[in-house]
């Protein structure tokens, strides 16, 4: 077990991506925290593990508002002490082009991407900083950390942000044995992304079966989608990794779309 005992809080955790790396990760020895918007989702997910002999609880959190990211990392910290890892995750998707972009969606979509990853960093930072045991933050980005695509103003300028995030915790957080690391995923078959393509089909005016083959998957050396398993496995590799030999750095998991 390549986590045992390890304290997780994967944000956006009730759905997706941050669902699967919640139960891989519990699947590996650690005790997970289920962190999202709707406590019944999150519940459902952290009832799944403890099915399985996972060790999971559910906690409220909207990761834009600062006292319900800090109750809940401190709930945390009461029921399974210090914090080892942080996986920020939460995140919603956006399309429209920037001459029809209202300043509430720009605004809505980097709060929860950047105000998000901001105030859960802050609230375990403290923790792990105390603790002494170190840690690892690990930020879900995306091709579009690296990348530009149309319609996606706020979402690329988030996912760029969060390198730089990255790279400063990598930094500051050093001599307290802490590792901050990006993910950068391709297309993952999600809620989030099968609620873009009908959208993208409209806007782009083709097929939503165009969407997928000459716009989502047309970089990808085989047009697959990525899948949760496959980010799964890059958080367990990032989040058991033991010391700053591995920090500050992006990894892409995209079928080869986007070559660094
Ligand atoms: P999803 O819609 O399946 O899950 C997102 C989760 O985030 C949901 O459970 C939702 O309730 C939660 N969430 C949204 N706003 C929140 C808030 N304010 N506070 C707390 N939780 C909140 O989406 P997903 O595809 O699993 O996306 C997860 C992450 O992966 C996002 O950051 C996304 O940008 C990123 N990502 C996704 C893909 C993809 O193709 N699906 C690719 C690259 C990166």
């Amino acid at each position: 077990m390549k986590l045992k005992d390890k304290v997780a809080i994967v944000t956006g955790s009730a759905s997706g991506i941050g669902k699967k790396i919640a139960e891989v990760f519990a699947r590996e020895g650690a005790k997970v925290v289920i962190a999202d918007l709707d406590k019944d989702d999150a519940q459902k997910t952290a009832d799944e593990i403890l099915a399985n002999k996972g060790k999971a609880i559910a906690v409220k959190m909207d990761v834009t508002n600062e006292s319900e990211v800090d109750k809940g990392v401190a709930e945390v910290i009461e029921k399974f002490g210090e914090i080892d890892i942080l996986v920020s995750n939460a995140g919603i998707q956006h399309i429209d082009p920037i001459d029809k972009l209202s300043l509430q969606d720009w605004k809505k979509l980097l709060s929860i991407h950047l105000d998000g990853a901001f105030l859960t960093t802050r609230a375990c930072l403290r923790s792990m900083y105390k603790s002494g045991r170190g840690g690892s933050v690990i930020y879900m980005g995306s091709v579009h950390s690296k990348e530009a695509s149309p319609l996606k103003a706020p979402y690329v300028t988030a996912k760029h942000g969060l390198i730089g995030l990255c790279k400063v915790v990598a930094k500051e957080g050093a001599k307290y044995k802490v590792r901050a690391n990006v993910i950068c995923p391709g297309y993952v078959e999600t809620p989030l992304v099968k609620k873009q393509i009908p959208q993208q089909a409209k806007d782009l005016g083709i097929s939503e079966q165009d969407v997928i083959n000459k716009v989502m998957l047309k970089d990808t050396v085989d047009h697959e989608f990525t899948t949760t398993d496959d980010v799964a496995n890059v958080a367990l590799f990032f989040a058991a990794f033991e010391d700053n030999a591995l920090t500050g750095q992006s990894l892409v998991v995209s079928h080869g779309w986007f070559m660094q």
